[in-house]
């Protein structure tokens, strides 16, 4: 993989803020403002120690996510891209009845063990670039997806073949320059290959998708200010 999606290999090495009390070395981009993990071959993904996913609740990150995608969803079916605990789903499927089919996808397959599966739901334990593209969804989510996917290009390029007309794409990732070292867990270098900004993601989305336009974007909160950033496509 080159240093940057948009195929540029110069880097700057930054360290800002409370990211030098964290031992990994981060780089941006200097054509796109995309900034990586350096040197490290992220994991994706580990649930936190002692974290019981079965009868875990709805935590901030998924309310804030909800209360976007209720505002923005299209009667129709909807794929999850990254799933990870399942919970958002869960609650999609008993809520908005609007909803069709759902299907929800996590790589992960130590995830994928730990997360409780209801009735309604069609799981994966797989990547959607595994998916057939005869499947179209008129909804795509992906909560706390992307900043763990190395090949993001191929990802978003694949969330446009598996849209439906009309179909609406919601995705969100940790705000990189408001996550601090009391929340670190929006900023795990370890586990996440890229860290977003609210230029950093604009760039990514309106260069890779050809289908899809920006028409939300917000900097929510999950434990302070501004530590989400959510962006609403539409085709
Ligand atoms: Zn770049």
């Amino acid at each position: 993989m080159k240093f940057c999606w948009c195929g540029e290999e110069k880097h700057e090495v930054i360290s800002r803020g409370n990211w030098r009390y964290l031992h990994y070395v981060l780089g941006e981009c200097q054509n796109c403002s995309a900034i990586r993990t350096i040197g490290y071959d992220c994991i994706s993904s580990k649930p936190a120690p002692n974290l019981d996913l079965k009868n875990a609740g709805l935590g901030p990150r998924h309310m804030a996510s909800l209360k976007t995608i209720k505002e923005n969803y299209i009667d129709g079916n909807l794929l999850d891209v990254g799933c990870g605990d399942g919970k958002l789903d869960q609650y999609i499927r008993k809520n908005y009845s609007g909803i069709k089919k759902i299907k929800a996808v996590e790589k992960s397959r130590l995830i994928f063990g730990l997360m409780e599966k209801i009735d309604g739901i069609e799981y994966g334990n797989e990547t959607i670039l595994d998916m057939n593209n005869d499947e179209k969804y008129e909804n795509i989510v992906s909560t706390h997806c992307f900043e763990h996917v190395k090949n993001i290009v191929e990802t978003l390029q694949k969330c446009e073949d598996l849209s439906s007309e009309n179909a609406m794409l919601y995705i969100s990732v940790p705000n990189v320059e408001y996550v601090n070292f009391t929340n670190f867990l929006g900023f795990s270098p370890d586990e996440h290959c890229w860290h977003f900004t609210k230029k950093s993601i604009r760039n990514l989305l309106e260069k890779v998708l050809k289908e899809f336009k920006i028409v939300g974007f917000y900097e929510s909160k999950i434990w302070d200010s501004r530590d989400q950033l959510e962006v609403v496509l539409k085709k």
